[in-house]
Order: structure tokens, then C-alpha cells, then sequence
């Protein structure tokens, strides 16, 4: 049997009918910047998240990028994220203008608060809440720590899209939430897109105007800003598939149930759900000493696997200057060796999570 990691055009193939006649509407109404579909989708984004406002942008690493400067992020201020986080938890703070400093993570992948506090200093500004692999951040701690040190929390949400904090949607605890629409997200737009959600009203006034050339209607511009958008076209198709959003989140839960169930007793450390939150599985990561060759094993019975990040982002060529060494980060660096993400998407059949569990249990036995 193969199963590959991903496969993102059968999710297209059972919808395509609905999704081609929505995105036929955009054709012939015109209508392809900051259109009806867009306000639709960004109504119903809101509503998924429990928030005010919820706008569509170009891409997630420009939702963290916008947020950032919402808040008025200025050279030389600090702003605390994860070392194993997809990297533009990171460069969107450099390209704001600001210095990315690092807290090292616990064993579910997210910030370690006690981490977090002691890397704040008279420059810290904000705290990137990652919520990595679609697993809610500890956010009481987080925010509390906000709180007291009076800092924003930007939560990064790319991966959690519908996932729920003590059954509190996460994009609705921070300054803003920011998500990103990739074609490998949870929510997957035909190309890039994000959405930055806040139930701030003057945050949300100045991201209205910082994502359209800073005009403030058709001919006033009120400041220099950037042009980053989420297409009308690309809100068609999300409009058709937000129906669908729940039910395909139920499998990826379901499936992360199964893998938990069938794998725990293994020697490895298997994602499982605290009784407070509920993760949307964006990724399941395993953590086994034996990885390399669990994934070769794998690879050779035909099932793909990926490492979500082989890197650490202190480890990479452009994070040099920050002056990060090996061994500041311990869980963060130990985890680069130890974990594999299993295929988890909601187009997979039971058989093959069946193969897939098999297959895995072969390797130990
Ligand atoms: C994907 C991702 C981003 C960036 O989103 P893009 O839409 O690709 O720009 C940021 N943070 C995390 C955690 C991500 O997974």
C-alpha cells in the first residue's frame, strides 16, 4: 500500500463541483479584490473563533507581520517565540523590525511559560503564542505572564485553526490571532492566504486600512503600508470548504484517538488531549528514539512521513546573528532528533490508519 503524506488534491476532487461553480460567481460578478466573498468569509471566521473581527490577508506570516506592527512594534524591541516553530514565528518579527528571542518548548511542542518569563527584559514586547501541531498553547500561564509584564500576546495560530482552550476558540485570547490558509493548513486556500483575528476595535480599524496600501478610502492615503490581501476567488473556495471544516476536524481527532489508542504502548511519546483543550491535529508528531529508521521502516512498507522541523529556527544560517548557540535550547533540540509526523489527514481511509498503525507496531515487535 502507498500512503502519502499529504494528498491535497483528493480533498479538491470530492468538492470540485461546488467549489468551480462558487469560484464561477467571482468570474462573472468581477468582483476580485476585497469582494462580497471576502466579507462573507471573513464574517464566518469570526464566528468560528468567537471573535469581533476576523481579515483576510495575503498570508499568515503577513497576519504575524501586520499584527506586529498593529502594536507598534519598534527597532530593538523583543518579542518572545518558539525555537521550534515553522520559522515565520520568527522572521516576522525580524522583518517588523524587531529581535526574535527564543523559549525553549515542553514535551506537546508548546512554550514552556517558566521559559518564557525568563527571557523577558526591559525591551520585551509581545509573546508569539504558537499553537504548533494544532494544540492549543498553555494560555492561562501565558497570559497571566502577559498580565503582570504588560504585553501583548500575538497568538500564532497557522496550525489550529477551530481549536478550543478550556472551550475558548484560540485567536480570541491575544492582542490578535493570526492563521495562515496554505494548501498544507488545516484550512486550505488554492494558494497562500491568512487571516488575523482580534476583538480589539482600533487594532482592527488600523489592519483595515495596513493591509490595503494605507488608504483609507478609494483616494486618501493615511500612512505608507503594504498591499496584502486575501483574494475574492480564494474566499469562494474557503467559503465552500468552511462547511465542511468541522466534520474533517472530527476525523483528524478521531484518527489522532485511534493513533493514541494503538500506539501508546509503544516506546514512544504519543500526542493525547488534555481533558481542558481540544487540538485540531494539524500535525501528529510521535517522539521515538528510534526515528530514522521508524521512518525508513516506514518509507520502505510505503507510508510517507515528514519531520516538522529538522531545523530548529536557532540552528538556521539567517538566525546567526542572533547569537544562539547549541544547547540553549535542550527540549526543542532533543525533539529535532526524536519526531515524526504520521500522516493524519481526513481523506485518509480506515484501512489505510490501519496499515499505517500496523506497519508502526511491526517496526517494534
Ligand atoms: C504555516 C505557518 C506560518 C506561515 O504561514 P504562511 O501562510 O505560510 O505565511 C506561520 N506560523 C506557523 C506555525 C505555520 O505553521
Amino acid at each position: 500500500m502507498q500512503i502519502p503524506y499529504i494528498n491535497l488534491g483528493l480533498q479538491h476532487k470530492l468538492i470540485k463541483d461546488e467549489i468551480l461553480a462558487s469560484i464561477g460567481n467571482v468570474l462573472e460578478s468581477g468582483q476580485f479584490i476585497l469582494g462580497d466573498e471576502l466579507t462573507k468569509f471573513e464574517k464566518s471566521f469570526a464566528e468560528l473563533h468567537g471573535v469581533k473581527y476576523a481579515l483576510g490577508v495575503a498570508n499568515g506570516t503577513d497576519a504575524l507581520f501586520l499584527s506586529l506592527k498593529a502594536i507598534g512594534l519598534k527597532e530593538g524591541d523583543e518579542v518572545i517565540t518558539a525555537p521550534n516553530s515553522f520559522l515565520a514565528s520568527a522572521s516576522a518579527v525580524i522583518i517588523a523590525g524587531g529581535k526574535p528571542v527564543f523559549a525553549d518548548v515542553r514535551e506537546d511542542f508548546n512554550l514552556d511559560p517558566e521559559k518564557v518569563e525568563k527571557g523577558i527584559t526591559s525591551k520585551t514586547k509581545a509573546i508569539i503564542a504558537v499553537h504548533l501541531t494544532g494544540r492549543p498553547a498553555p494560555m492561562d500561564e501565558l497570559m497571566a505572564i502577559a498580565k503582570k509584564h504588560n504585553l501583548h500576546i500575538i497568538e500564532d495560530g497557522a496550525q489550529a485553526i477551530g481549536a478550543t482552550y478550556k472551550n475558548k476558540p484560540v485567536g480570541g485570547f491575544g492582542t490578535t490571532g493570526c492563521f495562515s490558509l496554505h494548501p498544507l493548513k488545516n484550512l486550505a486556500a488554492g494558494g497562500d492566504g491568512g487571516v488575523i483575528t482580534t476583538n480589539d476595535d482600533s487594532i482592527y480599524k488600523y489592519l483595515t486600512v495596513a493591509r490595503n496600501h494605507g488608504l483609507k478610502n478609494r483616494d486618501e492615503c493615511a500612512f505608507w503600508s503594504y498591499n496584502s490581501r486575501l483574494d475574492n476567488m480564494q474566499a469562494a473556495l474557503l467559503n465552500v470548504k468552511m462547511k465542511y471544516l468541522a466534520k474533517w476536524t472530527e476525523r483528524r481527532r478521531a484518527f489522532a484517538k485511534l493513533y493514541y489508542d494503538q500506539l501508546s504502548d509503544l516506546p514512544m511519546i504519543v500526542p493525547c488531549d488534555k481533558d481542558y483543550e481540544k487540538a485540531v491535529y494539524h500535525t501528529f508528531i510521535i517522539q521515538t528514539e528510534d526515528r530514522n529508521e521508524l521512518k525508513e521502516h516506514l518509507a520502505r512498507k510505503g507510508v510517507d512521513t515528514k519531520v516538522h522541523y529538522p531545523i530548529p529556527i536557532h540552528y538556521q544560517e539567517a538566525a546567526k546573528g542572533l547569537g544562539y548557540k547549541k544547547g540553549d535550547f535542550p527540549v526543542t533540540e532533543k525533539q529535532a532528533e526524536t519526531i515524526l509526523s504520521i500522516p493524519i489527514y481526513p481523506e485518509l481511509t480506515d484501512e489505510q490508519l490501519e496499515y499505517i498503525i500496523e506497519e508502526i507496531q511491526n517496526f517494534y515487535h
